[in-house]
């Protein structure tokens, strides 16, 4: 997608697969933001950056992203490639997603995690449950650090391998299982366009205000 923010050159620290054509890239960086936010991330000054959450906690001196490969994306094939040393031109943080120290709810699907790890890391994880949505075991991202921070306030629902260890199932099916979310609380929603509508529904045919649903699409 094409944006106009100013991009400023930074030096990739790190970069791993986490998973398969997953990953999750850092550099060193001077920016304030709060969880939730976004950046925008590019391999030339005046291209059209993709945006990317991030990851790591607010006062952190590493900025992290999480990105899975497209295959015949236009920049993420070339992202996975970069070493630690490589230029990466990248936005200030921006965007409305923040997430606030009240208690709440998490939902994400797949790499719609990064927002929430942030979240985590930065101390306001304490009093939220975080429903998170993937096809596979290995597609929980940072459940180790998340199991850490947040112990029981974790649902992982693992929706196509048979012998999973958690809750088999799509997070849309746990979410319709539930009887008691209540209504005053604040829901983030991150993920595609097709979970944040369909968790959406859900949420307000259980009453939960269309006030109280915050949501980050990602396309
Ligand atoms: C607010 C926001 C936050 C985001 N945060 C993250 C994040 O934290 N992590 C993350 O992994 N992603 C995130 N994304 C998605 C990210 O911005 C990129 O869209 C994604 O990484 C793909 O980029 P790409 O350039 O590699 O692929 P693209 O070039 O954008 O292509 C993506 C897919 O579309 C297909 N495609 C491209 N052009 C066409 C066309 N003309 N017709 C048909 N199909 C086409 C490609 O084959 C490919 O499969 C976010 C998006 C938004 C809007």
């Amino acid at each position: 997608m094409s944006t106009k923010h100013q991009l400023y050159k930074f030096k990739v620290e790190t970069i791993r697969s986490i998973s398969h054509g997953v990953y999750i890239l850092s550099f060193k960086h001077n920016f304030q933001f709060s969880a939730g936010q976004i950046i925008a991330v590019d391999l030339i000054p005046d291209g059209k950056p993709r945006l990317y959450s991030i990851a790591s906690a607010e006062k952190e001196a590493l900025m992290e992203i999480l990105f899975d490969e497209k295959k015949d994306g236009k920049l993420t094939p070339f992202l996975s490639k970069l070493v630690p040393g490589d230029d990466i031109y990248v936005s200030e943080p921006f965007g409305t997603f923040k997430i606030s120290a009240e208690s709440g709810y998490c939902i994400a699907a797949g790499t719609g995690i990064a927002p929430f790890v942030s979240m985590a890391r930065s101390g306001l994880g304490n009093n939220k449950v975080l429903i998170h949505g993937a096809k596979m075991d290995e597609s929980f991202y940072f459940s180790d650090l998340l199991e850490e921070i947040m112990p029981g306030n974790l649902v992982r629902c693992c929706s196509q391998q048979e012998d999973t260890k958690y809750y088999k199932g799509r997070l849309t099916q746990w979410l319709i299982n539930q009887n008691d979310l209540p209504s005053t609380q604040h829901y983030y929603l991150c993920g595609s366009a097709e979970m944040v509508v369909q968790v959406r529904d859900i949420l307000i045919n259980k009453g939960i205000p269309f006030q109280n649903i915050i949501s980050e699409t990602y396309f």
